[in-house]
């Protein structure tokens, strides 16, 4: 069974946002040491549909938004405060994946489940960690018809304008067979949690899978 597991404030895992490198550093091994994995491997996210393999750790973050490996004790890390820290397990290869609104519609989340599934992956299991949740996410109305056209799952009412990603999330993986456990913690709303719409947080949580 994999390990999955949901950082929460205040230790910072973010080393692009300004904070201290030395302090995030530590924080990194930290929680390293705290989940008894061999590494952990973080990725420089651009909200991009790059979906990174990863056989062996490296000590750069990988340019990409989703991870997948097939290696066990190599712990997959993504970074969020608001949007979706996603995690897919399987028996035999695991990914950690970096939801927003441009990557859900970058098709980010088709993309990875297609490579893992690529890589005979089969038995995928989903995780949605603490993200910002459909009474809190209001866009405009011009955004808000443009996902929710795509995306029907992450529409809540066109009075208010918010969109539910967690739920769209959830639609999309459903489509494709798959089972999805859902935290329902809101990043806004819970102050454990770094949130850049409540505070313009610098921190950033981190979701972790590890074969
Ligand atoms: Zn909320």
């Amino acid at each position: 069974m994999p390990k999955i597991h949901f950082t929460s404030a205040p230790k910072n895992l973010a080393l692009h946002t300004g904070d201290n490198p030395e302090l995030v550093r530590k924080n990194r091994s930290e929680l390293q040491e705290e989940l008894h994995v061999d590494s952990l491997q973080f990725m420089h996210q651009t909200h991009s549909d790059v979906v990174a393999m990863v056989n062996a750790h490296s000590d750069r973050d990988i340019n990409a938004d989703a991870l997948i490996t097939q290696t066990p004790g190599l712990g997959l890390a993504v970074l969020v405060a608001d949007c979706i820290p996603l995690l897919l397990s399987s028996p035999t290869c695991v990914a950690a994946v970096h939801v927003g609104r441009v990557g859900m519609t970058n098709g980010i989340i088709d993309k990875t489940l297609d490579a893992m599934e690529g890589l005979g992956a089969t038995g995928i299991f989903a995780w949605i960690g603490p993200s910002i949740c459909g009474s809190c996410y209001e866009v405009s109305p011009e955004m808000y018809e443009e996902v929710t056209t795509f995306f029907p799952g992450s529409a809540t009412t066109s009075a208010k304008h918010c969109l539910d990603l967690p739920r769209g999330t959830i639609a999309i993986l459903r489509e494709r067979g798959i089972d999805t456990h859902a935290l329902g913690l809101c990043t806004v709303e819970n102050s454990q949690f770094f949130s850049h719409r409540r505070d313009k947080s610098l921190g950033r949580q981190a979701g972790v899978i590890c074969l």
